[in-house]
């Protein structure tokens, strides 16, 4: 647990790295002064200066393996905010590769001149102090905000922290329950359920999504190994996983998910993906591939938020798509606009042209799920029908929607 606290104290005086040691991890200084020295070949000591709160110390070593430069000190009892070199790694693994490049290049012509550099004056004279320069960075990007919850977010992996809430998807004609959307939550000890969009997009960034849809993969199987005890007659019943484009930069994807499947014994029939047009959008070469694998697997591929992107038709029959997800914000307008409707109409053509199961989202009204039925749209998820829920109230949802045949 302990490795996992990204916070560190250093007291007035210790030392918090010590040149020519092998470097693991930068630090974000939170509080309190450190004094930057670096000894010369020639043994002499150059003092560097100090940093305080707001700035970077030991960032070169994270990136590009070499031994730390300098020796820092505490000058003053110092709080640090640690970011490993994993942490790092994940950051950039699914990052452009133009700034990973470009960052390595700056921070190899860096460490060149200063090994050159027998003055090593870190003063040039007019010009702003790289510790105001670096801190006023640094507040731009509200970089602590950001280390704080990517590292409370990998404890809330490691801890048992995220949850997932299902969904369920509806056929609209008999009401019965065909399969559920996992949504995942995040139970903060101290700020209670967070909902995805406030943690998504960091754990993204941060590429600790790859971690927690191997998690939330791992939790559907395990539930639908309790759900096939207690109900063996639903065994058709399907678990849709929400993935981010970052889940595709993970060269262990495919194995990782079969690895679950294997574990766990679970039909790959029983799981949906559900992507966005983006990542089809990105285009990356390896997407196609690992999608097709998919489809090999027998897991079906959804694509979500369908209309609101791009909507390039031409990537429908490029890949492997199982079904698509008509974006909620349609449904909600269809009845209001007739443009809306027409798109609407379109996309439901789109099951007859390209043999592709629709599903409507965001349903919340009894009108819009009449409107659906008669436009011959019979999957439907929304509030409507029910609000993400518990695994303990999904078993007295399948009750009352998909009773027991006797
Ligand atoms: P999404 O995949 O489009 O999920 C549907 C969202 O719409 C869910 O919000 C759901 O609670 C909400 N919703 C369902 N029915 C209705 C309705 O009738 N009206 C309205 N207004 N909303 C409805 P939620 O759970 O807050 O999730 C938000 C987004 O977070 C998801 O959008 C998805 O993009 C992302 N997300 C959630 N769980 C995961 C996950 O495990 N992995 C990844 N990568 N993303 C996730
Ligand atoms: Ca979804
Ligand atoms: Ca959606």
């Amino acid at each position: 647990m302990d490795t996992l606290k990204a916070e560190k104290f250093f007291k007035a005086g210790e030392i918090i790295m010590a040149q020519g040691d092998a470097g693991t991890c930068a630090y974000f200084i939170q509080e309190g002064r450190v004094g930057i020295v670096v000894e010369k070949d020639d043994g002499k000591v150059l003092d560097m200066g100090t940093r305080g709160p707001g700035s970077i110390i030991g960032e070169m070593a994270i990136v590009d393996n070499q031994p730390r430069s300098a020796t820092i000190r505490s000058l003053e009892n110092c709080r640090l905010l640690e970011i490993t070199k994993d942490d790092f790694a994940r950051s950039v693994r699914g990052a452009n590769p133009i700034v990973r490049l470009i960052a390595q290049v700056i921070l190899m012509r860096y460490r060149d001149i200063l090994r050159r550099s027998q003055m090593l004056s870190h003063e040039a004279a007019g010009a702003q102090s790289p510790e105001l320069q670096e801190k006023e960075y640094a507040e731009q990007i509200n970089v602590v905000q950001a280390i704080k919850m990517a590292n409370e977010f990998k404890v809330a992996i490691a801890t048992g922290q995220l949850r997932l809430h299902y969904q369920p998807i509806i056929s609209i004609a008999s009401g019965r329950v065909l399969g559920f959307e996992a949504l995942m939550r995040w139970q903060h000890p101290e700020r209670g359920l967070i909902p995805p969009d406030l943690f998504i997009p960091m754990a993204e960034d941060s590429g600790l999504i790859i971690e927690a849809s191997r998690w939330a993969v791992r939790e559907v199987c395990q539930l639908i190994k309790r759900l096939d005890k207690l109900r063996p007659d639903l065994d058709s019943v399907y678990f849709s996983v929400n993935m981010s484009a970052t889940d595709f930069d993970d060269q262990g994807f495919l194995e990782s998910f079969n690895g679950i499947l294997d574990e766990t014994r679970t039909s790959a029939s029983r799981l949906n993906l559900e992507i966005t047009e983006r990542l089809l959008l990105k285009q990356p070469k390896n997407v196609k591939e690992t999608l097709d694998r998919c489809r090999d697997l027998g897991i079906s591929v959804v694509i979500d938020d369908f209309g609101i992107g791009y909507s390039s038709l031409s990537y429908l029959h490029q890949y492997p798509i199982d079904a698509l997800k008509i974006d909620k914000s349609f449904i909600h307008m269809m009845r209001r606009d007739a443009k809306v409707l027409g798109l609407v109409k379109s996309i439901l053509s789109l099951r007859d042209n390209l043999a592709i199961r629709i599903i409507a989202e965001g349903v919340e009204e009894a009108e819009e799920a009449a409107l659906l039925a008669s436009l011959n749209c019979d999957v439907a998820q929304g509030y409507y029908f029910s609000r993400p829920v518990a695994e303990e109230h999904l078993y007295s949802l399948l009750a009352q929607r998909n009773p027991l045949q006797v």
